[in-house]
């Protein structure tokens, strides 16, 4: 299947109307490994699509992440940030440029004993710092 026909088929399951600025904002996320804010989506793409509205890309956004197509990210504090590599994986924060980095490693952590009663289902290691070029620069 070839990667249209996967992202439409996508869309039916999820009961979205299928509208061409939907699709493109679901491709961009899955061509960037740059963890995106919703502003970086619509600058990307309101030149490709002139009459789209930021609330278009919003909304997008909020229903992609409802359907768990697409994670969002609480570690920049200036604005969501969405990502839509979902599998379970840590990041890396520029705490001067706003960089988001990918760290994919297994981190064995013990579960703390003041959460002995509660069902852990997920844990995040979030890495912050200056990036490779920030770190040049400061
Ligand atoms: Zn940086
Ligand atoms: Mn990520």
């Amino acid at each position: 299947m070839d990667e249209l026909k996967r992202r439409l088929e996508t869309y039916r399951k999820l009961g979205l109307k299928l509208t061409p600025q939907r699709l493109a904002i679901l491709e961009y996320l899955e061509n960037t490994r740059e963890h995106p804010s919703a502003e970086d989506i619509y600058n990307a793409l309101k030149e490709r699509f002139p009459s789209m509205s930021f609330a278009t890309v919003y909304n997008t956004l909020e229903v992609l992440v409802e359907r768990g197509l697409v994670k969002e990210l609480g570690i920049d504090p200036s604005k969501k940030r969405f990502d839509s590599f979902t599998h379970p994986h840590h990041h890396f924060i520029c705490r001067k440029c706003g960089k988001i980095l990918d760290v994919e490693r297994n981190f064995d952590i013990t579960i703390p004993a003041e959460l002995s009663d509660c069902e852990v289902t997920n844990f995040q290691v979030v890495f912050e710092g200056l990036c490779r070029d920030c770190k040049k620069t400061d």
